[in-house]
């Protein structure tokens, strides 16, 4: 490459898990496009999302994957999985079942991915405050306990989006290198 550009040297594949309408595909779309879409589609377009950013002077490019779909039916397949060293578990604060699930997506990932894939949990619609159903400080102590980060987000306003990428391919990055 020519001086000043620099090429990406890691390729992280990254799954979004989580119940139908909790804003996964909303979540991946601003992430890697910056665009929010109020109305839920049946397919919203894309399967995965790319987007570089830079770890300690490294390009890091994730290949992020969204269920499309798949999860209303509890059909994700174990190649959706396949070769994933991250995976974010999408709960929607506004959503009690939601959260309570989270469980369950955690058994499909001990079930389905890689032994050593990085969790990073996100309870989304941070914006929607006064229909709340799952308090911060619960969510908190599920996530200690079960030893994977946290952080709430919203997809509308952007709040936390990057970062809990951010986080999550960071986490990573220090694991493989
Ligand atoms: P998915 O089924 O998990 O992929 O969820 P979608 O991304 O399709 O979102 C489901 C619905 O929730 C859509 O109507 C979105 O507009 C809405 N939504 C997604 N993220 C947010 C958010 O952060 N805040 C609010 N208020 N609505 C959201
Ligand atoms: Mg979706």
């Amino acid at each position: 490459p020519q001086q000043g550009e620099e090429e990406s040297e890691y390729l992280f594949k990254i799954v979004i898990i989580g119940d139908s309408a909790v804003g996964k595909s909303n979540l991946l779309n601003r992430f890697t496009r910056n665009e929010f879409t109020e109305k839920t589609k049946a397919t919203i377009g894309v399967d995965f999302g790319t987007k570089s950013i830079e770890i300690d002077n490294k390009i890091i490019t994730a290949q992020c994957w969204d269920t499309a779909g798949q999860e209303r039916f509890r059909a994700v397949t174990s190649g959706y999985y396949r070769g994933a060293v991250g995976a974010m578990i999408v709960y929607d604060i506004t959503s009690k079942i939601s959260f309570k699930n989270v469980t369950r997506w955690l058994n499909e990932l001990r079930e389905m991915a890689e032994q050593d894939i990085l969790i990073m949990m996100v309870g989304n619609k941070s914006d929607l405050e006064m229909s709340r159903e799952v308090p911060t400080k619960e969510a908190q102590a599920f996530a200690e306990s079960n030893k994977i980060s946290f952080l709430e987000t919203s997809a509308l306003n952007s709040t936390n989006v990057n970062q809990s990428f951010e986080r999550l391919l960071t986490d990573i990055f220090h694991l493989v290198s």
